[in-house]
């Protein structure tokens, strides 16, 4: 009795590791449920996960309830098999006839169920098919079932590496964004407060210089468990990129933001990587922004965040900020669309920009990268006649703002 507890336990697990449940509908999923229907030419088809307490429906077809209880579910006996498992007819057979989904709703004669069997052998769930007419099931057909089945699991398997950053088990960042948005859909809804943190580790450039990518590599990794581990369960860190990440904070008002951040910047000062010339310390620049009346979007909020981080670094590293609103108001800055010109290295070096905001102090831009361009430009908009010395006031993704000098 007690295995079984422990192997049931180890597959809720394995169930877990998939981040699949409620998670609303997929095409993917959709797809593969649709073609089990027709191709078995039943009138159910379902991708059901057995969770603790019930089984939960990633894809239907034909069925109405998004659950179950787990007594419900006749998937329940599938995932103790290896192979699938067929009843043409559930009257017929004494183990079933009484099943409440046999009994009940939605009144199951025919059912065929194939495992979703993830590595370590643990079943978490099936792919099957269902009607409420006997029928009968050739082995060839059940084979079809599992080819389908293992095509659910490489879905679930695509769909976690997409959602998850393989080097450090952070979010990946489209998971990030639509982590942000949903929390933010939920506490605009609600009036809750919700923050964000993003962080960049510094001269992260020097630390593989030194002592080798895969050492980088390590220091990524050790950055992210050691943030992780004074996080909340609802708090997420997500990869942004490079040595770039967010930390999604619901349920947390600003000031609160700024002490986890001081927290985070700690913990990260605090992670020893053992280098080929002895250990390696790291620390973080980090910006924290705030769900607000005037930033209730995902892009604005990461870009706030961002903006404070770059502050952060100016200001000399390993350091929090916290966004505020810049000196140029943004309605200040007349909307615009003009090409321009960005010019460094006394002229040596020029990258093109679109300038999407004039005003007579400063303005606001748009480039292909913000990687290369330094603290302090010339800005050339030759439609204006203007070329002015800048000085960049925040910059995110492959946005600038920029005050003249
Ligand atoms: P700053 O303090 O201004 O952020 O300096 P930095 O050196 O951290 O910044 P920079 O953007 O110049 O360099 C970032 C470096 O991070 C360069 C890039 O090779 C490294 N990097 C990005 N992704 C990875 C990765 O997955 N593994 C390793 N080892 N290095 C990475
Ligand atoms: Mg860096
Ligand atoms: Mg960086």
């Amino acid at each position: 009795m007690q295995a079984s507890y422990i192997r049931e336990s180890e597959r809720l697990t394995a169930l877990d590791r998939y981040d699949i449940l409620d998670t609303p509908p997929e095409e993917a999923f959709d797809r593969i449920t649709r073609l089990t229907r027709s191709v078995f030419d039943v009138s159910m088809a379902t991708i059901s996960l057995l969770d603790g307490h019930r089984q939960w429906f990633k894809s239907r077809q034909g069925f109405h309830s998004c659950e179950t209880s787990r007594g419900m579910a006749l998937c329940d006996y599938t995932i103790r098999e290896s192979v699938p498992l067929v009843i043409p007819d559930t009257l017929a057979d004494e183990r079933y006839r009484e099943h409440p989904s046999v009994t009940g709703d939605p009144h199951v004669r025919f059912y065929a169920g194939a495992q979703l069997r993830v590595t370590g052998g643990h079943n978490i769930g099936t792919l099957c098919a269902f009607d409420t007419r006997p029928r009968g099931f050739s082995t060839e057909e059940a084979a079809i079932l599992q080819d389908l089945a293992r095509i659910v699991l490489s879905e679930l398997e695509l769909r976690t590496l997409l959602m998850q950053d393989s080097l450090t088990g952070a979010l990946s960042r489209r998971a990030l964004r639509d982590e942000t948005t949903r929390a933010i859909t939920l506490a605009t809804r609600h009036g809750h407060h919700l923050s964000l943190i993003m962080f960049d580790l510094d001269h992260f450039k020097a630390i593989n210089d030194n002592n080798g990518h895969h050492v980088g590599d390590r220091v990524l990794a050790a950055c992210v468990r050691a943030v992780q581990g004074m996080l909340r369960k609802a708090d997420c860190v997500g990869r942004i990129g490079g040595e770039e990440f967010a930390v999604l904070l619901p349920h947390t008002d600003f000031a609160d933001a700024m002490q986890v951040a001081e927290k985070i910047r700690a913990a990260i000062a605090g992670v020893v990587v053992p280098g080929a010339r002895g250990p390696i310390a790291v620390s973080a620049s980090l910006g924290v922004a705030a769900v607000d009346r005037t930033a209730h979007d995902t892009d604005e909020l990461i870009r706030r965040a961002d903006v404070a981080m770059y502050e952060a670094k100016q200001a000399g590293r390993n350091r929090c900020m916290a966004w505020h609103a810049p000196n140029i108001a943004p309605d200040r800055l007349r909307r615009v669309f003009k090409a321009g010109h960005i010019s460094f290295h006394g002229g040596a070096s020029t990258i093109n920009c679109t300038v999407r905001g004039l005003s007579a102090v400063g303005a606001s831009i748009d480039v292909i990268s913000t990687g290369d361009i330094p603290e302090h430009f010339r800005l050339i908009i030759p439609v204006d006649h203007i070329a002015r010395n800048c000085r960049i006031l925040g910059k995110r993704e492959r946005h600038i703002d920029i005050a003249f000098e």
